[in-house]
């Protein structure tokens, strides 16, 4: 029998989300899932690390039975401590999801889901996150079929050096979909707004909301895409170097 992918399954919203759940389902025939995943949801904490308290791994369990292991730490605590001191070898693969929500344009930096995917790609992993385009009554099958296809895919493929892919699948009927779009990151700003407000002490706080205030067009901008009802997959890397810019820099010949 030829040799299981082991898969280091992983994500933001927690151990016990449903879009974790749904992709486990999906990829446990093909690989060796093991789930290490914060205890408690983590969206938008982006590519914290937790460097000032103590990581818990506790064994997490689901209907009576072992399903896997919960940290009190990031999603990239997770994949860290998963591939440092939980797994007995480096995982074939680290994929973060199913994001409840999508995960596109600048929102990828805010991230924990697509974080998760960059510290296995930081580690050498071939790695992926894959986010629902939904907030609302999300149906998670179609996009863990999709991210069990996608694995499979991987598992043949070699990725460049730090770069790891962030999926994005639309939260429309599987026969509306209107096919798979390699995508780059669209940089729209948000409209951001702080909703003051008052708390039953009457003392304020702030809630904040925001939405994009100008709206793609180019179906080769992830967000366009989803919006057309299109799978966007985005290759993205974590080398923040501007190149081209570094002798311009020099050439402001700073002194010391
Ligand atoms: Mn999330």
């Amino acid at each position: 029998m030829p040799k299981k992918n082991k898969i280091l399954l992983t994500n933001d919203d927690g151990i016990d989300a449903p879009g974790l759940y749904a992709l486990y389902l999906a990829l446990k025939d093909f690989g060796e899932v093991t789930v290490v995943a914060p205890s408690t949801e983590q969206s938008a904490v982006g590519h914290a690390i937790t460097l000032s308290d103590p990581l818990r791994v506790d064994s997490h369990k689901k209907d009576g039975s072992f399903f896997g292991y919960a940290v009190n730490g990031t999603p990239a605590d997770c994949v860290k401590i998963a591939c440092g001191a939980i797994l007995p070898s480096t995982p074939d693969m680290v994929i973060s999801g199913i994001n409840l929500g999508p995960n596109t344009g600048i929102n990828t930096i805010y991230s924990g889901t697509v974080s998760a995917a960059t510290e296995g790609s930081i580690l050498g992993i071939p790695s992926f996150a894959i986010s629902l385009g939904t907030f609302q009554d999300p149906d998670f099958r179609y996009a863990a079929k999709f991210g069990k296809n996608l694995a499979v895919k991987m598992a043949g493929k070699t990725l460049p050096k730090g770069v790891s892919l962030n999926v994005n699948v639309p939260a429309c009927q599987e026969n509306e979909i209107q096919g798979i779009q390699i995508t780059r990151m669209s940089l729209a700003l948000y409209e951001e707004n702080f909703d003051k407000r008052l708390d039953p002490r009457g003392r304020i706080y702030y809630w904040l909301t925001g939405q994009r205030n100008n709206f793609e067009t180019d179906l080769s901008v992830d967000v366009a895409a989803l919006s057309a009802n299109r799978i966007s997959i985005t290759p993205i890397h974590y080398d923040l170097t501007r190149y081209d810019f570094l002798k311009t820099l020099d050439q402001w010949h700073l002194k010391q």
